[in-house]
């Protein structure tokens, strides 16, 4: 059960204490307080976590600082939307707001391969004004004889530059709880000049043990993958365990499903389940092009398709794209064929910015039918 306080509520006020009291009459019954950072307003949350179908709502309802009670389905407990629940789940990192309605750009190496190919990236990442970036140090990867990514032999040299050229924010997947303390050590030991979004990658999505560590701190938030082949609700389940661990930045990421190889990208483009995502779960939803789409290929009309899929994705609401770049992918040591080259960023961009325009419109055109009294 949520107790939803109104507006002026803040987590640590006596009307706080007061809930905590009267949940504290039935027995088995825990408490936990969250600060909501809404698409239109912060608001502050009391989650009531045990047996609570039998707590009545009435006493909560009657006291004058609350604003309602919601029921938690049984499904999805801290990620869900729950009965008629209107704010996302937003959060505050690194100077930056992540949320159903925030939007970035994290575009990038797959993998670090070498100082100079970090720095050309950054660089350009700078020129074009752009301070969220990817760079993969632990890489999954299919075969074992395939390049594993430098580890953390690289972070000191990615964060080093990361604070030379301003980048505020690195997607960095990792693949094992050691990986968290190694990103932690060598952020303090460069004076924390960004801030690291922990990957969780489709090949780790129902890894539990994993989810779990990553759940437990509470420092850094977590952008998860969804398993590529396991159904979404799977795929949501797994991610509740980043929650129920008491960490609640989570970023749902979109990155394709896997069918045939070349059948024909690398994976079936699952965009279209943007809004399922932000109708079923409070949470920020990136996409993937690039490991969804594999390649470079481009459509008759002039476009990559992996310019299309994203504008797909993006018209539909995404909040994050996490794309692949590199300024000279034939030499990358992972995923070259899919990088997009660096004097391609800002035409990317560009194509990012008009879907986005247009999905706002679409929001807008959506907002004015409805106070039209049409579709309700
Ligand atoms: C990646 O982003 O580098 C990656 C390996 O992605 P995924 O887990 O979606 O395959
Ligand atoms: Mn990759």
């Amino acid at each position: 059960m949520i107790v939803v306080m109104r507006g002026d509520v803040a987590p640590g006020s006596p009307a706080i204490a007061e809930v905590v009291r009267e949940a504290s009459r039935f027995p088995g019954i825990v408490t936990e307080v969250r600060s909501i950072q809404g698409a239109e307003r912060s608001l502050t949350e009391v989650y009531l976590l045990g047996q609570t179908a039998t707590v009545p709502k009435e006493p909560f309802e009657a006291l004058a600082t609350v604003e309602r009670v919601v029921r938690i389905r049984q499904k999805y407990r801290s990620i869900g939307r729950h009965e008629g629940q209107a704010e996302s789940v937003g959060f505050e990192y690194s100077g930056l707001h992540f949320g159903q309605d925030s939007f970035h750009v994290l575009a990038g190496l797959c993998a670090v391969d070498s100082r100079e190919s970090t720095e050309a990236m950054f660089r350009a990442l700078r020129d074009a004004g752009v301070t969220t970036t990817r760079a993969g140090a632990y890489k999954p990867r299919t075969s074992p004889y395939d390049f594993q990514g430098y580890g953390k032999a690289c972070l000191p040299y990615v964060f080093e530059l990361a604070g030379k050229y301003g980048i505020r924010l690195i997607a960095m997947e990792i693949t094992h709880e050691s990986h968290v303390d190694e990103i932690r050590a060598a952020l303090e030991a460069a004076g924390k000049p960004t801030g690291v979004l922990l990957q969780i990658g489709t090949r780790n999505a129902q890894n539990f043990e994993l989810l779990k560590v990553v759940g437990q701190q509470q420092e850094m938030p977590v952008l998860f993958k969804r398993g590529m082949g396991i159904t979404l609700e799977e795929s949501l389940n797994a991610c509740e365990y980043i929650a129920s661990g008491g960490n609640h930045k989570i970023i749902f990421g979109l990155r394709g499903m896997k069918t045939n190889l070349g059948d024909p990208h690398r994976n079936f483009v699952d965009f279209a389940m943007v809004p399922v995502v932000k109708r079923l779960t409070r949470l920020p939803v990136c996409i993937d092009p690039s490991h969804s789409v594999g390649s470079r290929v481009r459509a008759p009309d002039g476009l990559l398709d992996v310019h299309h899929v994203t504008a797909q994705g993006v018209i539909a609401g995404a909040n994050m794209v996490l794309v692949d770049f590199h300024p000279a992918p034939d030499r990358a040591l992972c995923d070259g064929p899919q990088a997009m080259l660096l004097p391609e960023l800002r035409h990317f961009l560009r194509d990012v910015e008009i879907a986005r325009r247009a999905y706002l419109d679409r929001v807008a055109a959506a907002r004015e039918a409805a106070a039209q009294g049409v579709g309700t």
